[in-house]
């Protein structure tokens, strides 16, 4: 008797050299279905270009593919990355908003080279443009990649925690979409909303609420359940919130590099069995 049986594994939430991850989306698509993934979707930072070769891909290696975006959101003064999933590549509108998002990166790209050489760190800003498969996308990502590299720090990680978090010595803010265009963009595009990792916010419980309610009222409809982003409490934590909301659940690695990811290409725990899967209604 023949006991394998294939097993379904979704990961909806990746990136390539289109935004901070280090492979491009056709290398990363090949090794998504290495890796055992069956539903799979490349969400890049606040672009699609690399959605195109992440479809043919897919296509050609007989991979289940839901297209993808992450969207950088400021909501109450903080940065909310915002997933849409099963998007309209090509809508004018998202892809415009895309572009707005972006613009304004390259400067603020300065702003950090500058304050990394306040910090005795020159080059930076070079150094992490090398590091940037898309000049229109360098992430603090880059610059972390950079300076491992120049031996300042020994891991991507350390070097948030010390100067590129979010209230880091490094750290530029930005202002990026709001909540109801970037919802309405997804939306417009045919697309679903997603929160994308709830338990990275450090908000308190009553912004919290806020944004969940905010988020629903828009129309907004799943969150990110399982997500490397998120700690083994944190799984079940947002489990919970998706049961109170009556939102979806979402999973994935949040895969950049094998060196900086918590979760595997397809290394993920299931969701829980009682909560509805995004992708239900999507594939
Ligand atoms: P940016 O869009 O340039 O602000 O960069 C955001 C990216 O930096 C995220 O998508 C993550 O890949 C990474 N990142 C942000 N905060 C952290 C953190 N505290 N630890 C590790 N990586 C982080
Ligand atoms: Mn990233
Ligand atoms: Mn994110
Ligand atoms: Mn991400």
């Amino acid at each position: 008797m023949n006991t394998f049986v294939d097993s379904f594994c979704a990961d909806l939430h990746c990136h390539s050299t289109v935004s901070d991850g280090v492979f491009a989306p056709d290398d990363l698509a090949r090794r998504a279905k290495e890796s055992g993934v069956t539903l799979w979707s490349l969400t890049d930072h606040d672009e699609l270009s690399g959605q195109a070769m992440a479809i043919e891909t897919a296509r050609d290696i007989g991979l289940k593919y839901l297209t993808g975006v992450e969207i950088s959101v400021t909501w109450a003064h903080q940065t909310v990355h915002i997933v849409g999933l099963g998007v309209n590549p090509t809508d004018a509108t998202l892809v415009e908003g895309l572009r707005e998002t972006r613009a304004g990166r390259a400067q603020r790209a300065q702003r950090i080279g500058n304050r990394l050489a306040a910090l005795g760190m020159p080059g930076a800003f070079e150094g992490a443009s090398a590091f940037a498969g898309n000049p229109e996308l360098i992430s603090r990502t880059h610059f972390a990649r950079f300076l491992v590299q120049a031996g300042y720090f020994p891991n991507v990680q350390s070097v948030f925690d010390r100067l590129l978090k979010d209230d880091g010595p490094a750290h530029e803010p930005m202002q990026w979409a709001t909540l109801e265009a970037t919802v309405r963009w997804i939306h417009g595009a045919g697309g679903v909303s997603v929160i994308a990792h709830p338990g990275r916010y450090k908000y308190s419980q009553t912004q919290f609420g806020g944004l969940f309610d905010t988020f629903k009222d828009l129309g907004g409809s799943a969150i990110e359940v399982i997500t490397g982003s998120h700690t083994v409490p944190q799984f079940k934590e947002y489990a919970q919130v998706a049961r109170h909301y009556g939102f979806q659940a979402s999973c994935g690695s949040d895969f950049h590099s094998p060196e900086d990811s918590r979760i595997q290409l397809g290394s993920l725990p299931p969701l829980p069995a009682d909560l509805k899967p995004v992708w239900q209604d999507l594939v």
